[in-house]
């Protein structure tokens, strides 16, 4: 006979926090019908394992039923071809209510990762169209738990939840038929002792869970106050202010609690139990005695089975009923996360395809802004009425003091975001008309935070060019200056980057992204410098790199250094989101303005370092000094 612990059992899960009482979702029929949407096609398979719950909660009652024929038919009436073929069917029945079981249990793990699958698939393509503010504004932790945690809360719905409740009512309502059917009189006191031992149980399943909790917040105290004073920063504080004392008292205060704490969670246990144990031995003692009243006071033809059949549907009863009860918690854990995962699938894909959609026949890279206003959120303007024009062929580069909004400004071009007012256009249409995968085909942009997947390099290239051949992935990775490298790897261009392979710097990461960008030969080349400094090699070779590849294509270039600035056609200077002076490197260093100004404190500073850096490395040979 299963204990009548059944959910009781699980001191803790039975229960909501108060958290989870405040964020309960509201179960209305669309929520209902929405998720069960997600069930519909696979109502077959569904049907099938309700079928064989059916069976199976059916099946593991008989056992029971066969003990009380066991004892009638087989040993009080001296039977042994009864007693034996009960005996068979007994183990016969309880056999095939496992299998059913098995069968049920792939079933419902098949179902419910199918539908999981499902949800992920659909949830990993929704977050792909997202606009990258949805990224920014988002902590990355909670779109994985997103797609982990609460898409796993679904997959627990489907497999445990459903099929528990489903179980639990079946078994419930066949062993109440049964037990009528024996006897309407004990049936109903066996019915009616249920509550006398859920509640209590219930109860003290509350307090104790209430308890732990208690004690777990202590413990968290007192976690804090060891973390803060035993720091080496918070022991220097302590010491300094002369606060042993104080400090020791409030340590010593918290564990005077936790202790306290935990032995009354641990009586509460052990109290637990008894109440448990107490109750659900009550329920056979009371079916005994008015089974016997029955027998001998009423001359009953209730059987020593008939009551033995009751005292065990009896105890097969107090967990279903446990559980069903736990379930109500259960169900809200499963929906709240239904409703965590909806509200992702409901948010608005900010940057869509046009219907109307176009694609030009070519692409030169040309880019015109005209009186392009945005900002990230409503509080702060970050571009205010930038206007400029970048001609075929030609190339720009943007200067202007960390955070003025460069980046901000080229990210505007591929639709990383949409402008607030005016238009980019790009081939002379705006960016919201053209495909947009057709556009972002056409922008390559080397950003100062390089990314590379954790892979080998030729993964890595083969992402901007899938059908590269190995002639094109070296001829780019020489024009991108970091062929050197590569070769000198024993992998060679199999070498893994990342966590376990090659650790690259900044500025070889760099390169190998301009490799990248050169295979996947855009009409737009928009160059975003690093700030933060590099060795003189790797700026070199970066500057190496780049200069050809300016020279040949329509390019961009948020520029840091003046060898940079100096190989574009025109210089744009930005300060707090506008273009506030414009033209070549002649005319604004003498111009007394925002770019003298930066050419003195930055470039010109820039300039002498490079110099310096440069002669001591290469003994002044190498860098070409006509450019500067
Ligand atoms: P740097 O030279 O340091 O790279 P920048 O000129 O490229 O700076 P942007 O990165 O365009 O400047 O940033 C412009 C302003 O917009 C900054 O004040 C920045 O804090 C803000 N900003 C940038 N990205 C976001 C974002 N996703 N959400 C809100 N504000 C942002």
């Amino acid at each position: 006979m299963p204990g009548p612990m059944g959910g009781g059992g699980r001191v803790g899960r039975g229960y909501l926090t108060e958290e989870e009482k405040k964020n309960a979702p509201k179960i209305t029929p669309e929520l209902l019908k929405r998720v069960f949407s997600y069930l519909k096609p696979y109502w077959k398979q569904m049907l099938l394992v309700i079928c064989a719950i059916f069976v199976s909660s059916t099946f593991s009652l008989l056992p029971s039923v066969l003990t009380g024929r066991i004892i009638d038919e087989g040993l009080i009436g001296q039977n042994m071809g009864a007693l034996i073929r009960l005996i068979l069917l007994s183990l016969g029945v309880t056999l095939a209510a496992n299998l059913i079981g098995v069968l049920e249990s792939y079933l419902n793990t098949w179902i419910a990762q199918h539908i999981t699958c499902d949800m992920r698939n659909k949830m990993f393509a929704h977050l792909q169209k997202m606009s990258q503010s949805f990224f920014t504004a988002n902590n990355q932790g909670d779109i994985i738990t997103r797609m982990t945690s609460d898409i796993d809360g679904v997959r627990t719905v489907i497999t445990n939840t459903f099929s528990s409740i489903l179980s639990n009512a079946i078994t419930l309502i066949v062993a109440v038929v049964i037990m009528f059917q024996a006897n309407w009189v004990l049936a109903l006191v066996g019915i009616l002792i249920i509550p006398l031992f859920v509640i209590p149980t219930r109860r003290a399943g509350k307090t104790r869970w209430n308890l732990t909790r208690e004690a777990q917040a202590a413990n968290d105290e007192i976690n804090g106050i060891l973390n803060e004073t035993l720091s080496v920063s918070g022991q220097l504080l302590v010491k300094l202010f002369g606060k042993e004392e104080e400090e020791y008292q409030k340590y010593a205060k918290a564990n005077e609690k936790m202790v306290r704490l935990n032995i009354k969670e641990s009586m509460a246990g052990r109290w637990f139990r008894v109440v448990i144990t107490t109750f659900s031995s009550i329920g056979p003692m009371l079916l005994y005695l008015v089974g016997g009243i029955l027998m001998m006071q009423f001359d009953s033809d209730l059987t020593v089975g008939d009551i033995t059949i009751m005292v065990a549907l009896l105890g097969r009863m107090y967990g279903p009923v446990n559980q069903l009860l736990n379930m109500q918690v259960e169900w809200i854990r499963s929906m709240a996360s239904f409703t965590r995962i909806f509200e992702y699938y409901d948010m608005p894909i900010e940057i869509e395809n046009a219907p109307d959609a176009v694609i030009p026949k070519t692409a030169t890279g040309e880019v015109g802004f005209s009186h392009v206003a945005f900002s990230y959120n409503k509080e702060r303007q970050i571009l205010k009425d930038i206007n400029f024009e970048l001609k075929s062929g030609h190339s720009i580069a943007i200067v202007g003091p960390s955070g003025s909004g460069k980046s901000t400004l080229i990210n505007l071009i591929p639709r990383l975001y949409d402008v607030d007012e005016g238009s980019v256009t790009f081939e002379g249409i705006d960016v919201r008309k053209l495909d947009l995968a057709w556009l972002r085909s056409q922008v390559g942009i080397v950003s100062q935070e390089t990314y590379l997947f954790n892979g080998t390099i030729r993964e890595n290239l083969l992402y901007a060019k899938a059908d590269a051949t190995e002639e094109e992935l070296v001829e780019a990775l020489k024009k991108a200056n970091v062929y050197e490298l590569i070769e000198k790897q024993a992998e060679g261009l199999d070498a893994r980057v990342g966590n376990r392979g090659l650790k690259l710097s900044g500025g070889e990461k760099q390169r190998i992204s301009i490799a990248r960008i050169l295979l996947k030969n855009p009409a737009l080349l928009i160059f975003d410098e690093a700030t933060s400094a590099l060795d003189s090699i790797s700026e070199y070779k970066i500057q190496e790199a780049i200069e050809p590849l300016i020279a040949s294509r329509t390019s961009i270039l948020i520029a840091h250094r003046l060898s940079t600035i100096l190989a574009a056609d025109e210089i744009l200077v930005v300060k707090d989101g506008e273009i506030v002076e414009r033209g070549q490197h002649d005319k604004l260093v003498k111009a007394g303005g925002v770019y003298t100004e930066l050419y003195q404190t930055q470039f010109a500073k820039a300039l002498e370092n490079e110099r310096e850096r440069a002669e001591e490395l290469w003994d002044g040979t190498i860098i070409d000094d006509s450019d500067y």
